[in-house]
């Protein structure tokens, strides 16, 4: 099949302008592949760019995820709070640790963890965790958030993994809880040319732990001292990359947000459900509009070679590994997954394409509009 007109992701694009090839042959000359001086220099970048104290980089960010579930001594049998319509990576992450997910519904207007839902889990009974998926780019209501859970005593996870960046009140996502999970796969706001992650935290004690935990649970080489060890290091070809890039990020999130607000202006009077305009604190990592008609716009943006995608078609909590198992009220999370399509938004995509896009939506409701 050809590449459609307007594709879902740039490789490009997605190279921020930086010389990729360059990068790769210095690591190849190094002669060091995994956990190196890129690495360590990413490391300390990305911490000082979230503005927390220690990063540590792994395989990827459901990794990220478990890891950090692990280092905070989440174990089997306990019940860790999460959203149900983001993806399932931290389903994924808790199942990992044999904890049990405790799945609570989101805001109709931000689609993140509602703090409301979230109080009454909280009084409900024990919970180990609260995980906060930053989700679209969009900041979730990480001040609220963090305060229930200060109040429960219950530490709290920020997954950040499409929103490197955004920030709200001076302070980065990742920066509000007790530690910041982010990946780094290639489509993400900051990605590498593979897979790869980084746990971020203040605390000192549990970053020790994290670098045990990522690497068998060495306190030293072949000395295992931390129990439930992995490997998952990230490597020095995918640092150096992150690396080089890093310094460009805030202008590729910028670029995201213009052709967002792009959209915004020119779907406003259509019968669609758009985003908010980006501010700061949202980092555009997907457009996502909302339609009963998903099925019949997505089809039409296909025929006119516009590629779209569904960010998520189905919630956690109706997956098919869950079949038997009771199912949790999540009225809003169950509307959002029927609804919601991604149109085409990332760094790399021209202004031809994006009317393309604007083009072909407003075609959608004008045809069927009835004269
Ligand atoms: C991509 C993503 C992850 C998982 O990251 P991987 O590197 O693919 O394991 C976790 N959470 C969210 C919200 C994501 O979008």
């Amino acid at each position: 099949m050809p590449s459609p007109a307007v594709p879902f992701f740039s490789p490009r694009g997605a190279a921020f302008g930086v010389d990729l090839g360059v990068c790769l042959q210095g690591v190849v000359d190094s002669g060091w592949y995994v956990l190196g001086p890129n690495v360590r220099e990413f490391e300390q970048a990305f911490a000082r760019y979230v503005g927390v104290g220690h990063a540590v980089g792994v395989a990827n960010g459901t990794d990220a995820l478990a890891l950090a579930l692990r280092a905070l001594g989440i174990g089997p049998g306990q019940r860790v709070a999460t959203v149900a319509n983001a993806g399932c990576y931290a389903s994924t992450a808790i199942a990992q640790v044999g904890a049990v997910p405790c799945f609570v519904d989101v805001d109709e207007g931000s689609l993140t963890l509602s703090p409301d839902r979230l109080r009454a889990t909280l009084r409900d009974g024990p919970v180990g965790a609260v995980i906060l998926t930053h989700l679209y780019g969009r900041m979730g209501e990480a001040s609220a958030i963090a305060a229930l859970c200060r109040q429960a005593g219950v530490p709290l996870i920020e997954d950040c993994a499409q929103a490197h960046g955004a920030v709200r009140a001076g302070r980065q996502a990742g920066a509000w809880g007790a530690v910041a999970c982010f990946s780094f796969y290639p489509t993400k706001n900051l990605g590498a040319l593979g897979d790869g992650g980084a746990v971020l935290t203040d605390d000192t004690a549990l970053a020790e732990r994290l670098r045990a935990l990522r690497q068998y649970g060495w306190a030293r080489k072949y000395e295992v001292a931390l129990a439930g060890g992995v490997n998952s290091r990230l490597d020095e070809l995918q640092a150096a990359v992150l690396l080089a890039k890093l310094p460009r990020l805030d202008a590729a999130n910028a670029e995201r947000r213009a052709i967002a607000t792009r959209y915004g202006a020119a779907f406003a009077d259509l019968p669609l459900a758009c985003p908010p305009l980006p501010g700061e604190d949202d980092v555009a990592h997907l457009y996502v509009v909302r339609t009963p008609r998903r099925a019949e716009l997505q089809a039409h943006l296909a025929a006119r070679g516009i590629a779209s995608d569904v960010h998520y078609p189905v919630p956690d909590h109706r997956q098919p590994v869950r079949a038997g198992q009771a199912a949790p009220d999540l009225p809003v999370t169950e509307a959002a997954c029927a609804e919601v399509l991604s149109l085409p938004c990332y760094p790399g995509l021209t202004p031809a394409q994006a009317e393309q896009v604007v083009g072909a939506v407003r075609g959608f409701f004008d045809q069927a509009r009835p004269c």
